[in-house]
């Protein structure tokens, strides 16, 4: 028996169950299906690839601005509820520079709720920054993260199927349930029934190494690339080296000189990077993008069922799923009433 559904374990599925728990439904009332579960690894599954942080990444528009926010600011509860200290979820400083001017309103948004937030001096910038912020961010252990939120929401009574469902039909066939959340990523391309021909992938290179004195991170934005060392929480001193963003681009090999041109604009940009520099390994992953940006929209299925899409978080999934999914559930909650 179970009246909600989610298709999607990746992060953005199982932070939808965590806000449909924050509303009072029974998690017994939960099922979530995945052909891929925290703890396995392909490259049609996005999360465990992550950096991952909270970064100025996000699109310029007041929604996904929005969902960065509630995100940011939720973080705090959601890492208490995981159990604090060693649950994959930490606070960082961080320092993020532009090559080119912000945009104006999304700094502004920013700047009203980011911890410690400061504008650099000028004589902090490096050559050819046009801007700099300082400010305490989120750091995700993405892998470890997404196991320690598996558990807690079974815990709690959720349900989760490992299951590739063809046809979102086979979500319905439970006569109880009345919404499906639609939480498939870069799958919500595929899933018959459904299929949203505006999904592309954003493909993403990154380089993991071991790195004890790195503790911050450190971005910049640039006219033609985006480069970041982000340090991983509750990892024996792993750091994050990025970065790519190829769109349409579904390639899942690896490749030498991509690895050597990250490692060249990282060291550029934090040098002490160099010191002892121990690679564990390479890896990419498709950010599951999608032409208008992230879809929160509600479906009718059929006579009282819905669906909810939460899809096309791209590079933004941890920093701004939260939020995306808080709405789903709000849009969710609404209509079951009607
Ligand atoms: C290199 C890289 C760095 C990144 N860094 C950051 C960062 O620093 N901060 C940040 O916020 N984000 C970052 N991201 C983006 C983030 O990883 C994604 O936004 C996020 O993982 C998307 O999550 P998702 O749940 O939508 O998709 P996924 O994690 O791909 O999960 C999709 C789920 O749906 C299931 N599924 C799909 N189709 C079906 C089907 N037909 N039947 C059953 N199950 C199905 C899959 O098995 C899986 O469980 C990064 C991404 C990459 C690649």
């Amino acid at each position: 028996m179970s009246k909600y559904v989610i298709i999607g374990s990746g992060i953005v599925g199982l932070y939808t169950a965590q806000n449909l728990l924050d509303k009072d439904v029974d998690p017994l009332e939960i099922t979530v299906y995945a052909e891929y579960l925290p703890g396995d690894q392909s490259i049609n599954y996005t999360s465990p690839w992550a950096g991952g942080n909270f970064s100025c990444i996000s699109p310029d528009d007041a929604q996904t601005l929005q969902f960065d926010k509630f995100t940011y600011t939720n973080l705090a509860r959601l890492r208490s509820v995981l159990g604090g200290d060693g649950c994959g979820l930490d606070n960082r400083p961080t320092t993020e520079f532009w090559d080119f001017a912000p945009d104006e309103t999304k700094i502004s948004s920013l700047s009203s709720y980011l911890k410690d937030y400061q504008v650099l001096d000028k004589s902090e910038l490096p050559d050819g920054a046009v801007f700099g912020i300082k400010y305490t961010t989120w750091n995700f252990n993405c892998p470890e993260f997404l196991a320690n939120f598996k558990t807690h929401l079974e815990t709690k009574g959720v349900r989760f199927v490992r299951k590739k469902l063809s046809h979102v039909k086979e979500a319905f066939v439970d006569p109880t349930t009345t919404t499906v959340f639609n939480c498939t990523g870069i799958g919500a391309k595929f899933l018959k029934g459904v299929e949203d021909d505006k999904i592309y992938p954003a493909r993403g290179q990154v380089v993991v190494i071991k790195a004890p004195h790195i503790n911050e991170n450190r971005l910049r934005w640039g006219t033609k690339d985006v480069t970041y060392i982000i340090p991983r929480p509750d990892s024996k001193n792993q750091v994050i080296l990025g970065g790519y963003l190829q769109a349409g681009n579904w390639c899942a090999d690896t490749w030498e000189y991509e690895t050597k041109d990250i490692l060249k604009r990282t060291i550029a940009l934090y040098p002490e990077l160099a010191h002892n520099l121990e690679i564990i390994r390479v890896a990419c992953g498709l950010r599951p993008s999608r032409k208008g940006g992230v879809r929160v929209e509600k479906e009718q299925y059929s006579d009282g069922k819905y669906i909810v899409h939460i899809s096309g978080l791209s590079g933004y999934g941890y920093q701004a799923g939260f939020g995306a999914s808080n709405l789903g559930v709000q849009l969710s909650l609404r209509d079951s009433k009607l």
